[in-house]
Formats: structure tokens, C-alpha cells, sequence
């Protein structure tokens, strides 16, 4: 699948940091076979992600439509269409089909949900769906 990932509170918290197992899981998400996109409404996260070391996982870095997806994804040259996203903001993931996750605002070394997330990836490949409280099935009126 191509998976786009949000950075901020998706990803990294208020102070920069890196949301703990991110890594383990973008290299999981590598082994199984998938592609994996950073977007962000704020603009390109290049640096970001270059210094967080993500860079070596990341197939390319777009600019994240943050209203009227479908003309945003041409507006921003956002290609190949999204398959799963994962995104602290609903509206998007509920357009797109993926996961919701609570926002890493910070830096906590106890936040358990990038495992969470890898789980329903797998889930939602083996199945069709995921019992992720966060997880929503792409929208059919696109
Ligand atoms: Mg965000």
C-alpha cells in the first residue's frame, strides 16, 4: 500500500521529538512491502524528516490538501493516491480510508501507539478492516 503519514502530533510532538517505535515501525512497513509518504498542511517536512533519520524509509514528501482533498491531491502534485493514511486529524483519514491517532503533543516515552498502528496495518492487509478504535474504511463518496 502507499501509507502517507502527517508529521505534526502524528509523528513528532510540540518539541520536535520523535513518537517512540516510529522507526521500527517504517522499517516494518518497508520489510512488508509498502511505501510509505510524508505529507504535512504546514509545508514541505524535508528537513524534518532528514533529521529525525526517516529519510532512508520515505519514498517522497508532498503538501498535505487540508480542505477539498480530491482537488488538493492534484493542486500538490500528491502522487500515487493514498491508500491508508495515518493522521491525528479525522476529517482526512475518514476521505482517504486508515487510522486516526490520538495527537502526540509530548514527548513521552510511554506512548504506545505507533505498535497499535503496525497492528492494524497488518490487520487491515489480512482482513479488510481493523478493530483500531481509530481505523476508518475509505469514504465511498469519493
Ligand atoms: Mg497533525
Amino acid at each position: 500500500m502507499n501509507i502517507y503519514f502527517d508529521v505534526d502530533y502524528t509523528l513528532i510532538a510540540m518539541d520536535g521529538s520523535l513518537r517512540p517505535g516510529t522507526t521500527e515501525v517504517f522499517e516494518k512497513l518497508i520489510n512488508d512491502g509498502h511505501s510509505i509518504y510524508i505529507w504535512s498542511g504546514v509545508g514541505m517536512r524535508t528537513d524534518d524528516i532528514e533529521r529525525l533519520g526517516l529519510s532512508k524509509f520515505v519514498s517522497s514528501i508532498f503538501v498535505k490538501p487540508i480542505t477539498e482533498y480530491e482537488v488538493g491531491l492534484k493542486r500538490f502534485s500528491v502522487s500515487p493516491r493514498p491508500d491508508f493514511v495515518i493522521d491525528d486529524h479525522r476529517e482526512i483519514v475518514e476521505v482517504f480510508g486508515g487510522v486516526h491517532v490520538e495527537p502526540y503533543y509530548f514527548r513521552s516515552a510511554e506512548d504506545g501507539h505507533m505498535p497499535e498502528l503496525y497492528k492494524a496495518i497488518k490487520d487491515f492487509i489480512s482482513t479488510g478492516t481493523s478493530n483500531h478504535r481509530g481505523f476508518k474504511p475509505v469514504s465511498e463518496k469519493e
